[in-house]
């Protein structure tokens, strides 16, 4: 119960806790209240069948078992989660024993997950509190936890977590809401609030900074001030994360739907220029006001697809966050007298190895958002057997969106975009006939030759 009542100390009140390291503790666990099922919204009809099921057997097993985190948040806002996390006091091994369709998973904290076909139900041991001393569990001079694989009771996981509303459990034993953090009460306020002190918190792991933004845009609460206020100070503490944690997390942030507002929350926060150190950058050369908005439109154009129930990807989103970079790199290059498609290309390769030290991506991602990058100057040839080429390019409908979004945003010709879209909905008559050389009085004599001649050439080669 001390070693309890010492971490309680010490993600409250960290300078108290140091001062009074060895004295006897002058605070106590916050009182628990529970909220009956006619005190709440969540009905069992909204839970995953399979969910109910591992609940439920492991409770017959004799162990105490609660759904909790992001589906308890969402059901009592009467959404839909996106996955359902239960939690228990048995240990791994325990819920290997229990369930056939199950694995043991992670390093950093061991976790079971049950397999029901494509549905995954994860189900973790209460985390104890622990001591900073003990083996299990270490932090770093910053005071970031790097391990942390202690097994608890409730009272313990539950300070654990990071903000109150994520930190509600649901009983199955008799389906009430176990509060130990005011969570229910900051739900009704709309207020996202860490769980003790946030500089401790975000210290202790500084990746609930960018969860913050993510919950408060996702959920539309407001960030507590206390949580908000340490934040610009400590955003660095984020280049200590390993860039593939970065990207985990940004794709949450990016991808969830609400792309735009998040963005713009996260700069308000200085955490974006962590995230993307040259589109940062780029934000701030002024051109006409162009850059800014093409990155503005494809946010934006990803929340509507999502909201549309459309797919976005990552490297498209990852292609519009870098492409000024690399525009404003290649220019430089071109500049300098190196030859157009040359100079795109080596100004890819040299803003994805740098933004791969921010989040790193997989390989092939970054192999399309080249393609989408190199694509781009090729929808200008519109003569020839090219365009119907271009067609049959896996990343073509890709690169043509992103097209017609610089097109929209003043960095390409919108006559060109409108050419394309008319193309691809052509028969093949129609298109044979857009991509002929134009004839006529018309056109120069010279650009007439200089067409013709590339004409042959192709089909001199049988293209
Ligand atoms: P989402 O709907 O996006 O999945 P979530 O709240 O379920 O939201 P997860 O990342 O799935 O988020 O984490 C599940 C729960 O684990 C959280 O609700 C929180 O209680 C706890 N948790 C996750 N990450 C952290 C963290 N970095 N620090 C403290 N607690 C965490
Ligand atoms: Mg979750």
């Amino acid at each position: 119960m001390k070693t309890i009542l010492n971490f309680f100390k010490k993600i409250i009140n960290p300078a108290r806790n140091e001062a009074e390291a060895d004295a006897a503790p002058a605070i106590s666990a916050p009182a628990v209240r529970i909220y009956a099922r006619a005190e709440h919204n969540i009905s069992r009809s909204q839970i995953s069948e399979n969910a109910l099921k591992v609940l439920y057997r492991l409770q017959k097993s004799g162990f105490q078992a609660y759904l909790v985190g992001g589906c308890v948040r969402d059901l009592l806002l009467g959404r839909e989660p996106k996955d359902f996390d239960v939690v228990t006091d048995a240990d791994p091994e325990q819920i290997r024993k229990i369930f056939r369709n199950c694995r043991i998973i992670g390093r950093r904290f061991r976790l079971a997950h049950v397999h029901f076909g494509r549905e995954i139900i994860e189900v973790a041991t209460f985390r104890g509190a622990g001591d900073a001393q003990d083996d299990k569990q270490v932090l770093n001079k910053e005071g970031r936890l790097l391990r942390d694989n202690v097994y608890g009771t409730i009272e313990e996981d539950v300070w654990r977590r990071d903000f109150t509303v994520n930190a509600l459990y649901y009983n199955i034993k008799d389906f009430s809401v176990v509060d130990y953090t005011g969570g229910m009460d900051d739900h009704k306020t709309g207020t996202l609030r860490l769980i003790g002190d946030p500089e401790t918190r975000f210290r202790e792991d500084p990746v609930r900074m960018l969860r913050a933004v993510r919950f408060a845009v996702k959920l539309g609460f407001n960030l507590d001030t206390a949580c908000e206020r340490p934040i610009h100070d400590l955003a660095e503490l984020l280049y200590g994360i390993p860039a593939a944690r970065l990207y985990d997390e940004a794709l949450k942030l990016f991808l969830s739907g609400y792309a735009l507002q998040t963005f713009e929350m996260l700069r308000h926060y200085g955490l974006f220029q962590i995230l993307f150190p040259d589109t940062e950058s780029s934000l701030a050369v002024e051109e006409d006001g162009f850059p800014k908005l093409f990155l503005i439109k494809a946010l934006e154009n990803s929340d509507n697809r999502i909201a549309e129930g459309k797919t976005v990807t990552a490297y498209f989103l990852w292609s519009a966050f870098l492409w000024e970079p690399v525009a404003i790199r290649a220019k430089e290059k071109i500049a300098r007298g190196m030859a157009e498609s040359m100079a795109y290309q080596e100004a890819a390769n040299e803003v994805i190895s740098r933004q791969n030290t921010s989040t790193s991506l997989p390989r092939h991602i970054t192999m399309s958002m080249r393609e989408v990058w190199t694509l781009q100057p090729k929808f200008n040839m519109r003569i020839g057997s090219r365009p119907s080429r271009l067609l049959t390019h896996p990343r073509f409908r890709a690169a043509y969106d992103f097209l017609v979004l610089r097109a929209e945003t003043g960095g390409a010709d919108p006559e060109v975009a409108a050419w394309w879209g008319q193309y691809q909905a052509a028969d093949e008559t129609e298109q044979r006939k857009m991509t002929r050389p134009p004839r006529g009085a018309q056109v120069g004599k010279a650009k007439r030759k200089r067409t013709y001649r590339k004409k042959t050439a192709s089909q001199d080669k049988g293209i």
